[in-house]
């Protein structure tokens, strides 16, 4: 079966074979040829991964009138990197249909570029729900014209709280447009959104329960030992050194520490979590994108939506909190018809939130075994000069504090710590003397760059 015997036009067909699509995906033989034949609601489960979001935008395209200048279609998304990829897709795949235009709303950007750009005529607008609202209140935007709604990721707009935001939405809708909900997950309250705002007679699609989670994943655990987590991570990515991977973490400080603690080792990570700004993740994007950062370590809020082609691994380093957020976070990886693994550590008291995890999803766990990192080899004695000493209210024990904070270090590996007047001195094991030496770099403290050392007799270097 190919995108033309499901119905979609040719112009649509040649933009999707110049992304290397040719064959439908599931979901899309399901979707794609109810939404070009009927205006009926419908009800989508499906995961990220397996071609949703071109499911719904590709007989969108091809419904859309590109003589009325006018939104016909609005997307609805929880985050904005997903935001951004649906508009990406609505973009590729009209290339050939010259006339049709996609916009992407989301905060965190200028919402006067987006004014702007919304006076141009523009047929599809891809939003998150709260810079929707600031642009319906500015009168910056109408749905006056809007016939297809899609309220993509309907259980993560749900999970972050939306449900408000959503009923004010569709108050500036008309009541007979054609609504489309897609979820990788059926809660409870995503039932009750159906029932409030779907037709009755609403169409529901699935894709087979053993492929609601992705077959492409291979599901494992690694038991850790409580104080060398990290020693086990390390021994993971050191077998993983040439691949990409995200990492999750249950927190923005832990997801900042994390990578920190990774500064100098033989994976390049770097941090994405809520507290950074849009440039900040743009830009950590980027580099993740581009293969200059090869893990990405992540809150579960701001890795939603994310969509990298070709990731290897998914890491749970905390375990999710609930089923449908390993289904989200392991979705990351094995996309379109590649292979990945998903690994959750755990310590064995904890083993029965593998086995509920298996049984709730119906997939099966395989135990990794990994030997742990944990030659650290001898002490290295280092000495921090500068205005960082009793002067300046440092003292034994939050010296530790700022070292954890600062360079990511673990307090147990901090010892034997001396304060002086302006200085001080502290032993690291040696695995973790680069790592130091990264975080601390150039840092200031009251106006003055840190400068550090190896002890004085071996000093081989000064980082000013
Ligand atoms: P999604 O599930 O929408 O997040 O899509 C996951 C990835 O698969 C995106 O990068 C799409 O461009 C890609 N994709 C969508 N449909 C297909 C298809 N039929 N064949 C191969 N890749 C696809």
């Amino acid at each position: 079966m190919t995108f033309s015997d499901l119905g979609i036009n040719p112009a649509i067909v040649q933009a999707l074979e110049g992304n290397k699509i040719f064959k439908p995906t599931d979901i899309q033989l399901k979707t794609i040829p109810h939404i070009l034949q009927h205006d009926e609601d419908l009800v989508a489960v499906a995961q990220t991964g397996t071609g949703k979001t071109a499911a719904f935008c590709l007989p969108i395209l091809q419904k859309i009138d590109p003589n009325v200048g006018k939104i016909q279609a609005l997307v609805l998304v929880p985050t904005r990197e997903l935001g951004q990829q649906v508009a990406r897709e609505f973009f590729l795949f009209s290339k050939y249909l010259s006339r049709i235009f996609a916009e992407a709303v989301y905060g965190g950007a200028p919402i006067e570029d987006q004014i702007q750009k919304l006076k141009r005529s523009t047929h599809v607008v891809v939003a998150t729900p709260g810079r929707l609202i600031d642009l319906l209140e500015r009168d910056a935007i109408s749905l006056q014209d809007l016939k297809y709604l899609v309220l993509d990721e309907a259980d993560e707009m749900i999970n972050m709280g939306f449900k408000s935001e959503i009923d004010q939405i569709l108050k500036y809708c008309k009541k007979d447009i054609n609504k489309m909900l897609f979820t990788a997950t059926m809660p409870a309250d995503v039932k009750q959104l159906i029932r409030e705002y779907l037709h009755p007679d609403f169409v529901e699609i699935r894709i087979h329960a053993e492929e609601f989670i992705n077959q492409k994943i291979e599901h494992q655990y690694l038991i850790y030992k409580q104080g060398e987590k990290l020693d086990y991570l390390k021994a993971f990515l050191s077998e993983h050194k040439d691949q990409r991977g995200i990492l999750f973490c249950r927190t923005k400080t832990a997801a900042k520490r994390l990578a920190k603690q990774l500064a100098g080792f033989e994976v390049t990570a770097d941090a994405l979590h809520g507290n950074l700004n849009q440039e900040s993740r743009d830009k950590v994007m980027r580099g993740f994108k581009k293969g200059r950062i090869n893990l990405l370590v992540a809150t579960d809020i701001a890795a939603r939506g994310i969509d990298v082609k070709e990731l290897d691994y998914i890491i749970h380093y905390h375990l999710p909190e609930k089923t449908d957020q390993y289904t989200h976070r392991s979705g990351r990886t094995a996309r379109a018809g590649k292979s990945g693994v998903s690994v959750c550590f755990v310590k064995s008291e904890n083993l029965e939130e593998i086995k509920a995890l298996e049984s709730e999803l119906n997939i099966q766990f395989t135990l990794l075994s990994v030997e742990p990192v944990t030659d650290a080899g001898l002490n290295t004695p280092i000495t921090i000069y500068m205005n960082m000493g009793f002067a300046q209210s440092f003292t034994k024990n939050n010296i530790p504090e700022f070292l954890v904070e600062e360079a990511g270090l673990n307090a147990a590996d901090i010892k034997n710590v001396v304060v002086e007047d302006s200085r001080s001195y502290f032993d690291v094991p040696a695995n973790c003397e680069q790592q130091i030496f990264i975080n601390l770099k150039g840092y200031k403290l009251f106006h003055r760059n840190l400068k550090l050392s190896l002890d004085a007799e071996n000093s081989k270097r000064n980082i000013y």
